[in-house]
């Protein structure tokens, strides 16, 4: 440990080939010199793609995704990588052909549209057809056919699909060393990463329960309120009242894990980004947090103060450190 140590803090900084940052550990993933944080950006990338595939993490990873979409949605980089897919939506809910040349001609975006495509069409969202008249008309890919033929039915359809593929494209651009950088997710999965699970992917974190039924230990009836439960057990088991709890058991689920909030703060600050207005976007769309609109978001706990997280990030963030381990295991610090 201590030898390690020391040969760690000899090292000399060098620049990770792909954010361009100046490390003292670099890894050899695939021919190029890159640092942990990138891994994680990759491996992140990489449960999200394949997470659509998996039936345990497909409904994570749609959750995940319409967080992202909400996270970068006043960011003006993000638009010119989400409107081929708002395009695509709108062509698809009027029935009219989304023609390539239209997409062109109603480009304003600094990034080409080019390079844009190009990631929807390695990604297999999309793909270009030539129609009888000769023009190019942008359709479904295979990735997209799968879901069409999976979710066609749903009237939310649209908003699946969106979801999803918002959260790919943007976790995707970890991987483009120019595309403009999404720090608050990047910040996000640190702070995860790095408090909800531990290296091989166990979660770590304390959950938070939420009673959902009290069950009658005598006759095993259940019932929604502690009140009705009481009453019960005083009306038909004649229970004395001081008695009443021995005769109760609570059924829980786990409604969301327990992040610190200042954990998130510091890892916010470290990538460059306001905690003040991740807070903000937290508390207008949810992000991040459960879905339960009766519970808390934040708590407090012997004077700290807690983020109640959503189940779904935090079982891709333990996905992610899995895949994260892979990628390391056997390479050498270069
Ligand atoms: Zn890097
Ligand atoms: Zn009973």
């Amino acid at each position: 440990m201590t030898s390690s140590t020391t040969n760690n803090a000899a090292r000399k900084l060098r620049r990770c080939e792909r954010c361009g940052k100046y490390k003292r550990a670099l890894y050899n993933i695939n021919g190029m010199n890159i640092c942990r944080d990138c891994i994680r950006g990759i491996a992140f990338y990489q449960v999200f793609k394949e997470g659509f595939r998996d039936p345990k993490l497909r409904g994570d990873v749609i959750t995940i995704g319409l967080d992202i979409g909400n996270l970068v949605y006043y960011n003006p980089h993000s638009h010119a990588w989400c409107s081929p897919l708002v395009v695509w939506i709108f062509c698809k809910e009027i029935n009219i052909p989304f023609y390539y040349d239209s997409l062109k001609k109603a480009w304003r975006y600094k990034v080409p549209l080019d390079k844009v495509m190009k990631l929807y069409i390695e990604e297999g969202v999309f793909r270009i057809e030539k129609s009888e008249t000769g023009k190019e008309v942008i359709v479904e890919g295979e990735v997209l056919k799968d879901m069409l033929k999976r979710y066609g039915d749903r009237n939310d359809v649209f908003d699946i699909i969106g979801a999803w593929v918002t959260g790919l494209i943007i976790s995707r651009l970890h991987e483009e060393p120019d595309a403009p950088d999404f720090r608050s997710i990047e910040a996000i999965i640190d702070a995860l990463s790095k408090e909800t699970v531990d290296s091989d992917g166990n979660i770590i974190a304390e959950p938070y329960y939420k009673v959902t039924s009290y069950v009658c230990r005598i006759c095993g009836g259940r019932f929604p309120s502690r009140d009705e439960v009481r009453k019960h057990l005083m009306q038909v088991h004649t229970t004395p009242s001081d008695e009443i709890m021995t005769y109760v058991q609570e059924e829980s689920v786990t409604i969301g894990y327990l992040l610190e909030l200042s954990s998130l703060v510091d890892c916010l600050k470290r990538n460059g980004v306001s905690p003040e207005r991740l807070i903000e976007k937290i508390e207008k769309f949810a992000i991040l947090i459960h879905d339960d609109a009766e519970a808390p978001r934040i708590i407090e706990r012997e004077g700290k103060r807690y983020i109640v997280v959503d189940p779904a990030w935090v079982r891709v963030t333990s996905r992610t450190r899995i895949y994260e381990r892979e990628l390391v295991r056997g390479r050498s610090l270069v």
